[in-house]
């Protein structure tokens, strides 16, 4: 990416409510057949445009194909079984229906590769794609038959790396693993999370990030939020660690939340996407709200290495609210890429 300060969002977007009920996770289609197949598509090309016409650089299909960024992925795969669902409690927060492993897992077909094709063929701005992380999917399921977390995530692990490969050739530019898991099994992450997001992306030649936050602005996470302290130091336990992966990109919430900023100096060196825009509120961020996050960002991130960011995807808000949200970051991207390149003149 040339440009400098380059935009992007963390993944998601809210999909149209024709297609499937809004402000809500784990929406069900409303659509059937080929007009689900259609319907997607069409609100991937309104997700694109929205994304173009805020001024976003690089662009994603806002995840408008999946029901869920976990469980869609995984429904996929030969070895689970998503009609006999199991009741998990995800992250030690919220309970959930998600399928069950019940055998050995593997890929028979590409998951979002026709997805990403269609996306490719559709714009020539950069694309990011968005892929679950080996931690994060084996916390969104019930485990029947490896009864293993590491053995299980190790698995997902070389799945997610087939699926990367076809995306890298159908056109994707940076592949992000979603790992919002990282931000609390901090012993697993150190012992083998890394180990198995480092599998995930073995061999690839595009960019790779990994996404960390504190989830979506859903009320499990805005109440275990509450119970986090005044400084949120989560990230304190991994960074050190992913500093020395081989990942190029850490997306990372900042806007907002009780991050110390200053945690980001132990990642010194990594390309780091900037969350400067909250996902858990409704307010719109002002163009100069994005700038100081950024602007405190840019005391550790050197400004060539420095994505402005959300916080985490956008799925659950209003369609109206994630729109200006968007605007608001390029604007107030614009205003601090002014400032660095004035200094530089
Ligand atoms: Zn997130």
């Amino acid at each position: 990416m040339k440009k400098l300060l380059p935009t992007s969002t963390a993944g998601s977007l809210p999909k149209p409510a024709w297609l499937a009920e809004p402000e809500t996770l784990w929406s069900p289609w409303k659509l059937q057949g080929t007009e689900l197949i259609d319907g997607k598509q069409d609100a991937l090309r309104v997700a694109l445009q929205e994304q173009q016409q805020a001024g976003v650089d690089i662009v994603s299909d806002g995840e408008q194909t999946r029901q869920h960024f976990v469980t869609t992925f995984i429904e996929h795969l030969n070895g689970v079984d998503f009609e006999n669902r199991k009741t998990v409690t995800i992250r030690n927060r919220y309970e959930a229906s998600v399928p069950s492993v019940i055998g050995p897992v593997s890929r028979s077909k590409p998951v979002f590769v026709e997805d990403a094709k269609f996306l490719r063929s559709q714009t020539k701005q950069p694309i990011k794609w968005a892929l679950p992380g080996p931690m994060t999917m084996i916390d969104t399921l019930y485990d029947a038959h490896y009864q293993s977390r590491e053995q299980l995530a190790w698995e997902f692990a070389k799945i997610l790396n087939q699926e990367a490969k076809e995306l890298e050739a159908a056109g994707v530019d940076i592949i992000q693993f979603d790992e919002p898991a990282f931000n609390v099994f901090f012993d697993d992450v150190n012992d083998w999370g890394i180990k198995c997001l480092e599998r995930a992306i073995e061999g690839l030649e595009c960019e790779t990030a990994v996404h960390i936050c504190y989830g979506y602005g859903i009320k499990a996470n805005t109440d275990w939020k509450q119970t986090l302290g005044n400084e949120w130091r989560q990230y304190e336990e991994v960074f050190p660690k992913l500093q020395k992966s081989n990942i190029d990109i850490i997306s990372l919430e900042c806007h907002n939340s009780r991050v110390p900023i200053e945690l980001l100096a132990l990642i010194r060196g990594k390309k780091v996407m900037v969350g400067a825009i909250d996902v858990a509120s409704n307010e719109i961020e002002t163009p100069e709200e994005v700038a100081h996050t950024l602007r405190e960002a840019l005391k550790y991130v050197d400004a060539n290495k420095l994505y402005p960011c959300t916080n985490c995807g956008m799925a659950p808000l209003p369609r109206h609210i994630a729109s200006a949200k968007l605007s608001a970051l390029s604007k107030g991207a614009e205003i601090v890429r002014g400032e660095v390149l004035g200094a530089r003149s």
